[in-house]
């Protein structure tokens, strides 16, 4: 007891933080003082924000430009009017629409990756308080009923240990105040990674590899795919394809961050 305590009244973060993936958000909470989930400063943050520091939020990048509202990509603008989105007339996305914090870029980039790591849920909640900040009233005027994530192979949940996209599900979830199923799509199997391949070559790579999984209904609802980063689109895209084949009534995504197309 008397160790605990001389722990406690100087504590080591590292150590305390090494104890806590176990112990929960609340207790972590309860024993660390608010530190800026990109840089580990001490900051008070605003009431209901991420819990980013002033810097930190300010170095997260923004979209430099129009993007189209249903993929993302860059679109041209002319008398104050966006243009049609090349991408979408090319290969039609299933989903209806798309939302994201910013460009897969600088801060907001380190932050991903870190998050595909991170057990304790802290970097998924600051990079959704982000998304909401940047984009929670549109978000909320979608009307959405339900959350799902693109699913995740067991065998790759396994070897990383995280699920970061069910961690960005649940966080969004809880933001728009309906039920997450972030276990809803299931892969059908293992598929190899997405990264490296060309658009179509995701396209085929992912056709008809997810499924609805057992126990679920979608009875005319509007789901909304929430992942961490839209590339190509082809994974949302199918995700999409399966909810609205499965009784879905619409399907939109909201990503962290969006990759230059190319
Ligand atoms: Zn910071
Ligand atoms: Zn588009």
């Amino acid at each position: 007891m008397k160790l605990l305590i001389v722990a406690l009244a100087r504590p080591s973060r590292l150590g305390i933080r090494r104890w806590l993936p176990g112990a929960g958000a609340a207790v972590r909470e309860l024993v660390l003082p608010p530190r800026c989930a990109a840089c580990d400063c001490d900051f008070t943050p605003e009431p209901g924000g991420p819990l980013l520091c002033g810097l930190c939020l300010r170095q997260m990048p923004r979209f430099s430009g129009a993007v189209c509202t249903r993929c993302l990509a860059p679109v041209p603008t002319a008398g104050g009017q966006t243009l049609p989105c090349s991408w979408c007339g090319q290969w039609q996305p299933k989903f209806a629409r798309a939302l994201a914090a910013g460009p897969y870029e600088g801060l907001l980039r380190q932050m991903l990756l870190r998050n595909k790591a991170d057990s304790t849920g802290v970097v998924a909640r600051a990079l959704v308080d982000l998304a909401w900040q940047r984009c929670g009233e549109q978000l909320a005027d979608w009307g959405v009923d339900v959350v799902a994530a693109p699913p995740m192979h067991w065998r790759r949940r396994w070897q990383r240990g995280v699920n970061a996209q069910a961690e960005l599900a649940e966080a969004v979830a809880r933001r728009l105040g309906v039920p997450a199923a972030p276990t809803m799509l299931r892969l059908r199997r293992e598929v190899a990674p997405q990264h490296g391949l060309s658009r179509p070559g995701r396209l085929r790579n992912i056709h008809g590899e997810m499924r609805l999984a057992r126990g679920h209904r979608l009875d005319a609802a509007h789901v909304l795919v929430v992942d961490d980063i839209l590339t190509s689109g082809a994974t949302c895209s199918e995700a999409a394809r399966v909810l609205l084949a499965a009784g879905a009534r619409e399907a939109s995504v909201l990503v962290i961050a969006r990759t230059s197309p190319g």
